[in-house]
């Protein structure tokens, strides 16, 4: 457990800033409710340390060793060829020609297939399961990776994804009280006038404007993980009509994530290594 990226640190204090905000709009309220806010407050930094020191699961370092010579070099030029046709979508799609002609579609075909088998690393120089991509920032392969966040300052993956989802839905939950509390107050202040009026309105827009952003990541994440696809595979058009990893149940979809102990889904507690072999069993075969 370890900070994934030194340089990303003040986007973490930057961070940690508008969640110490939060608490002060708050200060002002009956018991019941500070508690309530604390709580969810508390579960907020617990769900964002979560989210920071875990990691998103790497492939094991020695993958290649069990390969035979033949059979690296096939999956060496297989990765070669899906990176080109990848590439070569990229830049059609860049250059606004995104259809591609009748006598390339069999390489769509190759582009969900590929996804399936595993690929090669030339960074890592090692074997990468069927999802796993290798991150630029933190300079390794990760396991169902979705993407590489700043804020969070470490890679979201297999394994910490949960934990990026749970700090937005309690730091959404935190923001839209703050908003409700300031709102209230300014209807109802007949006594707050001048800067303390101005402060009063800025820090209501201030939290609306985060409600907003933060329910629309939510929404993106909670969507796509119902669907069963990374924030990398996102890009990949193929993977909306014909993805490969998608369960037939919904809630099977969320399982490989959150697990299939609800408790996991509330809590960003750490799972004990045999649960977590159980529902990689269960739910995301490589
Ligand atoms: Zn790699
Ligand atoms: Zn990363």
């Amino acid at each position: 457990m370890k900070f994934q990226n030194p340089k990303g640190i003040l986007s973490v204090i930057f961070v940690y800033i508008i969640i110490f905000s939060e608490y002060d709009n708050n200060s002002q309220s009956t018991i019941f409710i500070a508690i309530e806010f604390t709580l969810i407050y508390l579960m907020i930094h617990w769900a964002y340390i979560q989210a920071q020191i875990q990691s998103p699961g790497n492939p094991s370092p020695d993958l290649a060793k069990n390969y035979q010579e033949h059979t690296l070099q096939e999956i060496k030029s297989r990765t070669k060829k899906h990176s080109e046709i990848i590439q070569k979508k990229r830049q059609q799609k860049l250059m606004k020609k995104y259809e591609l002609a009748i006598d390339e579609e069999d390489e769509i075909f190759d582009i969900i297939q590929a996804m399936q088998l595993d690929s090669y690393c030339f960074k890592c120089k090692n074997i990468k399961q069927p999802r796993t991509h290798h991150c630029k920032e933190c300079n390794k392969c990760i396991l169902r990776m979705d993407h590489h966040c700043p804020w969070v300052n470490n890679c979201i993956g297999l394994k910490n994804h949960r934990y990026f989802c749970q700090f937005i839905i309690y730091a959404l939950l935190c923001m839209s009280q703050c908003f409700i509390f300031i709102t209230i107050e300014l209807l109802g202040n007949t006594q707050l006038k001048g800067d303390s009026k101005f402060l009063c309105q800025m820090c209501a827009l201030t939290c609306l404007l985060l409600c907003l952003s933060m329910g629309t990541l939510l929404v993106f994440h909670l969507y796509h993980i119902a669907k069963n696809v990374t924030t990398v595979e996102f890009h990949i058009e193929e993977m909306k009509t014909d993805n490969p990893f998608l369960k037939s149940k919904t809630i099977d979809n969320f399982k490989e994530l959150f697990g299939s102990n609800y408790i996991y889904w509330i809590l960003p507690l750490t799972e004990n290594e045999s649960n977590k072999s159980k529902n990689k069993n269960d739910s995301f075969e490589l």
